[in-house]
């Protein structure tokens, strides 16, 4: 979709100025006009604030898949397994209550899949209800009114994704997907003299790509060349692959030319987030910070699709700023490309070491 922000019109803008003001935030004194004002802009803020989502006040895809899956209340629908998933905070909600009982349905993401589907099922058999493996009114009315002690079953940590690591200490063999930012129409971020985020992005993907092969690891580019993907597609791409760590790998900006520095990105939700996901965000956020003597923006749990969407682990780089006079300038090097990649490289081991 096109992004819609302030001072767009239209039927796209009365769609998601009606579904804010359905999750209770208010678009200003007109309502839902099909004008994007200042008042509707704040309420996107909000709800990507609310949602850990880039709080731009744009309505991008991420945004838009969020406002439609926010809308989803449980007992509104019957939810089951289907392909392609369904997603919404009926499931987020199911798999909350699911978790909280004990039965293992996966990390809680909002997205149905087969882990929820089993756990789904267990509940049921537990319950003593007919077991079809689908939230209908019956299971529904069970799992709003049961209690713990009534299911028998022995409280479990809730599970991670990939069970929370990848079950070998080196590179080799391990499946790594690496999905530089942007591309084609799409340049991403713009610094100085030309560059380009979607061009560096690439470079810094290809050269890791090399690292990793030399040691072994099993490497998927998502984008090989300067052509556009949508985030759907990449996700399709990594999951098709069945990968088990995938990197999203971006540059920073910002109106600031004062903003400097390195920062990494785990999946988070308000209620859940990746353990694994942080501990690898803050393995390579640590190597960067160490080894190019940027500074340091830590790690942040965040709900961006491209934290969420890979069933493998996940997590998001952002090693430094395209508009910072003196980093934007560095990043024209190859040799500091080369050397954000073996930052890169550095936190990964280190994360698969300790794992
Ligand atoms: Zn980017």
């Amino acid at each position: 979709m096109r992004p819609v922000s302030r001072g767009s019109r239209g039927k796209e803008v009365l769609d998601i100025q009606t579904r804010l003001r359905g999750l209770g935030l208010e678009v200003g004194r007109e309502g839902a006009d099909g004008h994007f004002g200042p008042q509707t802009e704040l309420a996107v803020r909000a709800f990507q604030q609310a949602r850990l989502l880039l709080a731009d006040g744009v309505v991008g895809e991420n945004t838009w898949a969020e406002l439609v899956e926010a809308g989803y209340q449980l007992g509104e629908r019957l939810v089951y397994l289907r392909i392609p998933p369904m997603r919404g905070d009926d499931v987020l909600d199911l798999q909350r209550r699911l978790n909280s009982f004990g039965f293992d349905s996966g990390p809680e993401d909002g997205i149905f899949g087969s882990l929820t589907e089993e756990a789904l099922m267990e509940f049921q058999r537990n319950a003593g209800l007919n077991v079809d493996a689908i939230l209908g009114e019956s299971t529904l009315d069970r799992l709003q009114r049961v209690h713990k002690a009534e299911l028998g079953v022995p409280g479990r940590k809730i599970p991670d994704r990939m069970g929370g690591y990848v079950g070998r200490s080196a590179l080799e063999g391990v499946k790594i997907s690496l999905d530089p930012g942007h591309g084609g129409t799409d340049r991403g971020h713009l610094g100085a003299e030309g560059l380009t985020e979607k061009q560096i992005n690439l470079d810094l993907a290809r050269r890791l790509a090399d690292m990793l092969s030399a040691r072994g690891a099993e490497v998927l580019l998502v984008r090989e060349s300067d052509s556009h993907l949508g985030f759907s597609e990449r996700a399709e791409l990594i999951n098709r692959w069945e990968t088990e760590i995938n990197l999203a790998l971006h540059h920073n900006a910002n109106t600031s030319v004062r903003a400097q520095g390195a920062a990494t990105y785990y999946f988070a939700n308000g209620t859940y987030f990746s353990e694994a996901g942080k501990r690898l965000a803050g393995y390579i956020v640590k190597e960067l910070v160490e080894g190019l003597g940027r500074t340091d923006l830590h790690t942040h749990g965040r709900n961006f699709s491209c934290l969420r969407e890979p069933d493998g682990l996940s997590v998001m780089v952002e090693p430094g700023f395209i508009t910072h006079p003196a980093e934007g300038a560095a990043l024209r090097r190859p040799q500091t490309i080369e050397a954000e990649a073996e930052a890169i490289l550095r936190g990964l081991e280190r994360y698969l070491r300790r794992s």
